[in-house]
């Protein structure tokens, strides 16, 4: 009788799926602030199309969890790596731009290493917010930009969206890129 290696169960070889780069908080991974995790069920659905690659870029950046709220201050993620003045502000008052420098830093490596083109984000975070985030005023009002990481991922070349935009319309299958040399 042929016997199914462990990654082809139902049929699907797991292997043959192009790699996503996914905010590890998503998947339930007790990793924010709060430390807890923000399970969303298009994650299923992603899981189906995608093999996932949790990534946690306040954590890879060493920050602890839980630890405290931060916002970005005077610009967006893209302002925090260009190094133009903007940065990431605990509610304490602390500068923690380095950790969310090297967060960003991170998920691009593990983006490189397995060769992903995308990248579904956790919406409004400072370092994962793709679209909006918070002004920096701790008063949750949200502006226009990308986080850190984000926009980290974007100048990487990935396409990089959130978990809202795949709820909306989730991502086409995407084909498997090698990594780039
Ligand atoms: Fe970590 Fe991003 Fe989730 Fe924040 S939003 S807990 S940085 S994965």
């Amino acid at each position: 009788m042929l016997r199914r290696s462990a990654w082809q169960a139902g049929g699907v070889d797991e292997r043959a799926k192009p790699p996503l780069i996914i905010s590890a908080c998503l998947l339930g991974v007790a990793c924010n602030h709060e430390g807890r995790g923000s399970p969303r069920a298009v994650v299923d659905d992603l899981a189906e199309r995608y093999r996932l690659i949790p990534v946690c870029p306040e954590v890879l950046g060493g920050l602890p969890t839980p630890r405290a709220a931060a916002e970005l201050d005077g610009g967006d993620g893209a302002d925090v790596l260009a190094a133009g003045g903007a940065r990431v502000v605990n509610v304490d008052g602390e500068d923690v731009s380095a950790a969310y420098r090297r967060g960003a830093e991170a998920a691009v490596a593990v983006a490189r290493a397995v060769g992903a083109t995308r990248a579904v984000l956790k919406a409004r975070s400072p370092s994962c917010g793709t679209a909006g985030v918070y002004d920096g005023t701790f008063s949750r009002r949200l502006v226009p930009g990308r986080g850190v990481t984000a926009a980290a991922l974007a100048a990487a070349g990935l396409e990089v969206g959130s978990e809202e935009d795949a709820a909306a319309a989730p991502p086409a299958t995407a084909t498997t890129a090698p990594p780039p040399s």
